[in-house]
């Protein structure tokens, strides 16, 4: 019988390797918005705790999982903590102007704010601040230098003015902040996280491995192992990256925030450095904000930012991510439906040349590789020689799939396990296709991929399947195995 003639690249492209994460928001909170986003690729969805109240949030959760349910598709919460973001308090009429060249107080103070006078809502600012620093006012929009320091009053002269509405964001680049990583309206949050079983926590302004610890910690304390995303927007975050992303599931490049805290031209080579370490140490991570920020307001993204998400792409982010643009953004869906055409566009280009993986961070110049690492390394080299449609990772808690999808094969991985949490996990990971699969099936894994060449037709062609498995968390126990399967 003449087998029908299957495109191979519309198989091995089916499914988009960088994931797309959307903010949530009062322009995508709906159920019918919610569908939609997900029809339209979202992996992620991001639950901002910076706005809103518990409530609201516990309905928007219980809406996209049941959005997911009703798709079949694993999808993933990500509840984003505030962490110690400083802020202004409230002024007496909404907002003050500052006159560039004028001098004001900032103060710690419980007060109302009025012209000349700004209210911190930190109250030790005045003891972490010193004379000759900058406070960064409304996304760096207005400047301070301060030139004296009285008890709880700090004067400043106004570098750059400008209208000052109350509330609005307090950078300090340079101070060493005493703030706690965790603020009690965190562990409020984090309960309700664990209530709703969030997938992710991402805690804001991290600025050591100690403040990701704090966080471990109180999770510890609830009895609850959510995976923590650090969020890299502090200077002493850039410096102490190592042991923040050995002390983290993954991390995001918080670009908003850190391109305040640092000169903004300093953000495109970190994201570059960034991409390749996570890669290296087996950690995801995120590329964030005004990717598409035009969208807010115009159904059509501007090229510099088609050529952002483009870009990322290219590095071989895990994921993108969509702030205001889905949250209160005028064009939320069509924000969801560009992010995903241009990352088509550039994998597609990519998988032709075959230059996933053309970037091997393997080698690590001599030195001894992990048994794992090594196995992944070849997997990626037989997927390549020949011709692998795709690659199936039996994996309890998701390590194995991870440690695969960082080295960026040809082929997509299908990560197998019969644990739900771990599919949606999966769901920010380069290039790992989730199948939940039933535990009592988990040992004939020839069957397991005939089921899922079936669910994902994949090695329909006629191509081999890899299946990479054995792997234990116990060194002495793991007897990885890479093995063939015809379909
Ligand atoms: P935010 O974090 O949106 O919570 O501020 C992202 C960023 O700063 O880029
Ligand atoms: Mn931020």
């Amino acid at each position: 019988m003449p087998r029908k003639k299957i495109d191979r690249e519309k198989v091995a492209l089916q499914w988009r390797r960088t994931k797309i994460i959307a903010t949530l928001g009062p322009a995508s909170s709906s159920a019918a918005m919610i569908d939609r986003l997900i029809k339209a690729g979202v992996n992620v969805f991001r639950v901002n705790m910076s706005h809103g109240e518990h409530d609201s949030h516990r309905q928007t959760i219980q809406r996209v999982r049941r959005a997911a349910a009703r798709a079949g598709r694993h999808i993933a919460i990500l509840m984003d903590l505030c962490g110690p973001k400083i802020r202004v308090g409230r002024f007496e009429n909404g907002s003050i102007e500052l006159k560039t060249g004028a001098t004001v107080v900032v103060t710690t103070r419980p007060v109302v704010g009025r012209d000349g006078l700004i209210p911190s809502q930190f109250r030790s600012l005045h003891k972490d601040v010193t004379v000759g620093e900058r406070i960064l006012l409304d996304d760096g929009k207005l400047e301070l230098e301060v030139k004296r320091i009285d008890g709880r009053d700090l004067s400043c002269r106004v570098i750059e003015g400008g209208i000052l509405s109350s509330h609005k964001g307090m950078n300090l680049p340079h101070s060493k902040l005493s703030v706690p990583a965790l603020t009690p309206k965190d562990r409020e949050d984090v309960r309700l996280g664990v209530e709703l079983e969030v997938d992710f926590l991402a805690l804001s302004f991290v600025r050591s491995a100690r403040d990701v610890m704090q966080l471990r910690r109180y999770l510890g304390r609830l009895g609850a192992a959510i995976p923590v995303i650090s969020k890299i927007e502090r200077p002493e975050a850039v410096d102490d990256i190592d042991s923040i992303m050995d002390a983290s599931y993954g991390i995001m490049l918080a670009r908003g925030d850190l391109g305040i805290e640092l000169p903004a031209e300093r953000v495109p080579l970190i994201q570059m450095d960034l991409v390749r370490k996570s890669r290296q140490k087996g950690v995801p991570i995120i590329i964030a904000t005004q990717m598409l920020e035009s969208m807010m307001s115009s159904p059509r993204p501007t090229r510099a930012e088609v050529t952002d998400v483009a870009g990322a792409t290219i590095l071989s982010a895990d994921a993108v991510m969509l702030s205001g643009e889905t949250a209160v953004g005028q064009f939320p869906l069509q924000a969801v439906e560009t992010m995903d055409r241009v990352v088509r566009e550039v994998e597609r280009h990519r998988w032709r040349d075959g230059s996933f993986a053309d970037e091997p961070i393997a080698d690590r110049a001599g030195k001894a590789l992990f048994v794992r690492e090594s196995m992944a390394h070849a997997a990626v080299q037989l997927v390549r020689d020949l011709s692998i449609e795709a690659l199936i990772v039996p994996t309890h808690t998701g390590t194995t799939a991870n440690i695969m999808a960082s080295h960026r094969p040809l082929a997509p991985i299908v990560g197998a396990t019969s644990d739900d949490r771990v599919c949606r996990r999966m769901a920010l990971h380069w290039g790992l296709v989730p199948v939940q699969i039933e535990s009592s099936a988990s040992r004939n894994w020839r069957e397991i991929c005939l089921y899922i060449s079936g669910q994902c037709e994949l090695g329909r062609s006629g191509q081999d399947i890899l299946l990479v498995s054995g792997f234990n968390e116990d060194p002495r126990k793991s007897e990885p195995v890479l093995k063939l399967i015809h379909i």
